[in-house]
């Protein structure tokens, strides 16, 4: 099967990584999502990486005043939880014969290369899969405005964002049992009901540019695939609804 895309952006939640309904990193868990883009590769398209660090650390867990931590400090340990997801998932990647890099956006010599932008685009070319890590490597944003940031930067087709739910509903399915699942979304439509599977502020960058955005679970097997191929699983975020 080919892909739809010539060049993906896929967002991967860190819970992924966890044990199921824990936090930490899980190695079948690893392996179950390393098997799943592995098996997406086939398809012959290019893939950046974005990781997220939550089944580890969110910075927005520290805002109480009791906390002696700054938050600004807490957002930096969050993006440093997404190294370490990086990490797992590339070796569990390269066990399967799939090309890797690490890229990180907080510079960590010894440990990954840094994020250049040039440098990404070529190894993407020579068919590795990049995975970007440490976010945008500024505090108080998350990995979902790094993914939307790096799509655009890496002139990717499309934002793929793979989370625990079906896609975006009207409110959180997990709590609300009458939450309506919409399969399409202008950029507006879900600005204006604040929906908050996703940051504003990354749904933003891509509505001024155009990029369009899947979100989809990425705990049904084979949805990473079947999203890369541009099948219609979980919401098309675009602009047209
Ligand atoms: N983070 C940050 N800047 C970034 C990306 C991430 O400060 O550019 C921090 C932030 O505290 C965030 C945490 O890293 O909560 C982990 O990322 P995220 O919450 O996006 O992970 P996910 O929920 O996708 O697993």
């Amino acid at each position: 099967m080919t892909s739809a895309y010539k060049r993906v952006l896929l967002k991967i939640s860190g819970e992924a990584l966890a044990p199921e309904g824990g936090r930490g990193i899980a190695m079948d868990s690893v392996v179950s999502v390393a098997n799943q883009v592995h098996q997406a590769m086939q398809s012959g398209l290019q893939l950046a990486l974005v990781l997220g660090g939550g089944n580890i650390l969110r910075g927005a867990q520290f805002t109480s005043q009791a906390s002696h931590i700054h938050e600004a400090t807490a957002h930096y340990m969050g993006m440093l939880a997404t190294v370490m997801n990086a990490l797992a998932l590339q070796d569990a990647l390269e066990s399967q014969g799939c090309s890797t890099r690490v890229m990180t956006a907080i510079k960590m010599d010894g440990v990954a290369e840094p994020y250049i932008r040039r440098r990404a685009m070529r190894h993407l070319e020579k068919g590795r899969v990049i995975i970007l890590a440490a976010g945008t490597g500024s505090p108080f944003v998350t990995t979902d405005t790094a993914a939307a940031q790096r799509s655009l930067e890496l002139d990717a087709n499309i934002l793929l964002k793979a989370t625990r739910v079906e896609g975006v509903y009207s409110s959180d399915p997990e709590k609300d049992a009458n939450a309506l699942f919409y399969p399409r979304l202008s950029y507006e439509e879900f600005l204006s009901q604040h929906l908050r599977i996703m940051d504003q502020g990354a749904v933003t960058k891509c509505m001024e540019y155009d990029m369009p955005i899947r979100v989809f679970n990425y705990r049904v097997p084979g949805n990473i695939e079947a999203a890369v191929l541009g099948k219609d699983v979980g919401t098309l975020i675009s602009s047209h609804s």
